[in-house]
């Protein structure tokens, strides 16, 4: 990573705003996944570690730009309490008199959570007053939310470009990781496609063929593939519009591009459907192809045996039905049985291999969904864009 690191600033007794990625499932006032919380700590202890002064923020779910106790971050300040160890001080709001005077009065012990960004309408608008009214709260700045890098928001980009600002740990771990696949892959580098629909991963697509040795598809996307190749795919799911896309793209990847053999099929999408497994060009008519099969499982293992790199995007079924999960599952225990570096993005890809309880076999997991497929197409993210360069420090 080119990018001013946390490491490089000079931390003590300085109060750094921290943008953090805490937007976490709640139900019931209580944090049912704290796995981005701990993705956060390593970090936030390094701050307290270089006797810096915290004051994190973060946005949590969709509170359309006003308050909404739904959306307050106090079940999050308990959590992180609890894994921190250290005091969390949570104020009720992110800006504003009050909230200066408590972080003037602050005693300096453990860190200040602030509230959700988004109760905030200038969060997403970028807002200069709101930036403004952030950045008078802190020293310095430190972006460590790289899922929410790919939106340029008033704590993602506003306050970067008013503090002097760099990369936390987990976002110089995120970049370092996929600057690795990208940039300078150890071969042979096998990458993996899978998930709902084609038109949201071509640039992935068009990505990974620059730089991968061999791209296995599965997912629902194989279907289109498969119906451009001319095969009858039934009711599995297809998009139409990119058809000429998906030939142009087998045309240009040739032998690179390994598609399923067999796939799991249902007359419905329910977890107790009849299956039948089926070979690709044999989906009875009505029928819709919800997993890839066995042997496709056996023979992206084979295609994934000595690769020295992995990158895997898009859950290869429905694998939320355990009647759809095999073929995920063969694939995930492939990759975590491999000595490759391997890293998994997107968010319903790192959510399959939390599930089966994968996650410590993989080198990285990403800690963003959309924000890791945009960096994966090429495209510059604006949180990461608007930090300095290390040279320039
Ligand atoms: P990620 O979040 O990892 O990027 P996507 O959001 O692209 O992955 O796709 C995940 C979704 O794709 C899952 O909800 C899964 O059920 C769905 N999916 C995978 N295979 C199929 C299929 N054959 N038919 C319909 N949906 C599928
Ligand atoms: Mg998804």
């Amino acid at each position: 990573m080119n990018k001013r690191s946390v490491r490089d600033l000079d931390l003590r007794d300085k109060r750094v705003l921290v943008r953090v990625d805490f937007n976490v499932p709640i139900k019931d006032g209580a944090v049912t996944d704290d796995t981005r919380i701990e993705r956060a700590l390593p970090n936030i202890r390094y701050l307290l570690s270089e006797g810096a002064k915290p004051i994190l923020i973060s946005h949590l779910g969709r509170p359309k730009g006003e308050p909404n106790p739904q959306y307050a971050m106090d079940p999050v300040a308990k959590r992180l309490e609890q894994l921190l160890g250290e005091p969390v001080l949570k104020l009720d709001a992110a800006v504003g008199p009050e909230v200066e005077e408590a972080v003037e009065n602050w005693d300096g012990a453990g860190v200040v959570l602030l509230e959700n960004s988004r109760f905030y309408p200038g969060e997403t608008k970028n807002d200069p007053e709101l930036s403004d009214g952030l950045a008078a709260l802190a020293d310095l700045y430190v972006n460590d939310a790289f899922g929410a890098a790919h939106r340029a928001h008033a704590t993602t980009v506003g306050v970067a470009e008013r503090l002097p600002a760099a990369a936390g740990l987990l976002m110089e771990a995120e970049l370092d990781y996929l600057d690795s696949v990208l940039q300078s892959p150890e071969h042979p580098f096998v990458a993996i496609l899978g998930g709902a629909k084609v038109s949201d991963k071509i640039g992935v697509i068009e990505s990974l063929l620059g730089v991968a040795d061999t791209l296995l598809i599965g997912g629902a996307m194989c279907f289109t593939f498969f119906k451009a190749r001319g095969y009858e795919v039934g009711a599995s799911l297809v998009e139409e519009d990119y058809l000429e896309e998906a030939k142009r793209l087998m045309e240009e990847a040739g032998d690179k591009l390994v598609l399923p053999v067999d796939v799991v099929a249902a007359e419905k999408m329910e977890e107790d459907a009849a299956t039948r497994t089926v070979k690709v060009d044999e989906i009875p008519a009505g029928w819709m192809g919800l997993d890839v099969g066995p042997e496709t499982v056996e023979l992206f293992r084979e295609r994934l045996s000595g690769a020295k790199t992995i990158f895997w995007n898009g859950p290869m079924g429905v694998f939320e039905m355990d009647a759809f999960a095999k073929g995920t599952e063969g694939v995930a225990r492939a990759v975590a049985g491999s000595d490759a570096t391997s890293v998994i993005g997107g968010g319903d890809s790192v959510a399959a291999v939390n599930k089966l309880g994968l996650e410590g076999e993989m080198s990285h997991i990403s800690t963003g969904g959309g924000a890791s497929l945009e960096y994966v197409e090429g495209k510059e993210l604006p949180g990461v864009a608007v930090l300095p360069d290390r040279e320039e420090s």
